[in-house]
């Protein structure tokens, strides 16, 4: 039959990432169908109507690929319950065209530059996946100026809570050593501040300039724009 999980159906539609944060979602009774509380573990098919908060779920249609450029006081989720301002509402499309679309990763509130958002699921995982390595370079601003014994610690490697993590590259500005810019491969939650911490530096100001590529070339904070068909394939 053409039923499918609840948890599956919301994730395709890209109403958040992953099945398992559509379960929490259901939890939570935010989620009805066909006008009343859904239940964990229930099937849905074409014809139940399907809301989230009131708000009717479409089911996926056309890709979308976004490249913004993400100000500061901007949080990467895709509903925040303490209704602080999302990457999402700086997205001045019809709701029904953003329905599905989610950022791809996290940067933390107060990191800008590059953030992919998209609705194709797939390729998110793709990107967020340890495995297909990434390229993510991002610039810091410490309290405190970088010696090179102290990036050459980045580039050999740091122990973080939740394992060993490695700059591929790392270069101090030599005419203002309080700014580093480090390359890495994982996407772990708050990385770079904490592989600067466990060097023992603070930092005050961090940046994505690229990922996978892109940057924020003609994009200003806050703004953003589609990617190109070619873009997109190179991403593939
Ligand atoms: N590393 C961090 O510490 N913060 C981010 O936002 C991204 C990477």
């Amino acid at each position: 039959s053409s039923l499918i999980r609840l948890n599956r159906y919301l994730a395709r539609a890209g109403v958040c990432p992953s099945r398992r944060k559509a379960d929490e979602l259901i939890a939570s009774g935010q989620v009805r169908v066909n006008g009343q509380v859904a239940q964990l573990g229930m099937r849905v098919g074409p014809d139940d109507i399907v809301e989230v908060n009131g708000v009717r779920v479409v089911p996926q249609t056309q890709a979308l690929y976004i490249l913004m450029n993400k100000p500061h006081d901007t949080i990467t989720t895709c509903d925040d319950e303490r209704g602080r301002r999302t990457v999402l509402d700086l997205i001045n499309l019809p709701p029904e065209q953003k329905n599905g679309l989610f950022p791809v990763g996290r940067l933390d509130r107060n990191t800008t530059g590059v953030l992919l958002l998209t609705n194709d699921g797939e390729l998110a995982n793709r990107l967020m996946h340890p495995r297909y390595r990434v390229e993510k370079i991002y610039v810091a601003r410490t309290a405190r100026p970088v010696k090179p014994e102290e990036a050459e610690q980045l580039r050999r490697g740091v122990q973080l809570e939740d394992g060993p993590a490695r700059a591929v590259q790392v270069a101090v500005n030599p005419a203002d050593p309080h700014e580093i810019a480090l390359m890495i491969y994982e996407g772990r939650n708050r990385q770079v501040r904490r592989m600067l911490e466990a060097i023992g530096h603070e930092v005050v100001q961090l940046k994505r300039t690229h990922y996978a590529g892109l940057t924020t070339k003609g994009v200003r904070p806050g703004k953003w724009r589609r990617l190109t068909d070619a873009e997109v394939r190179r991403l593939y």
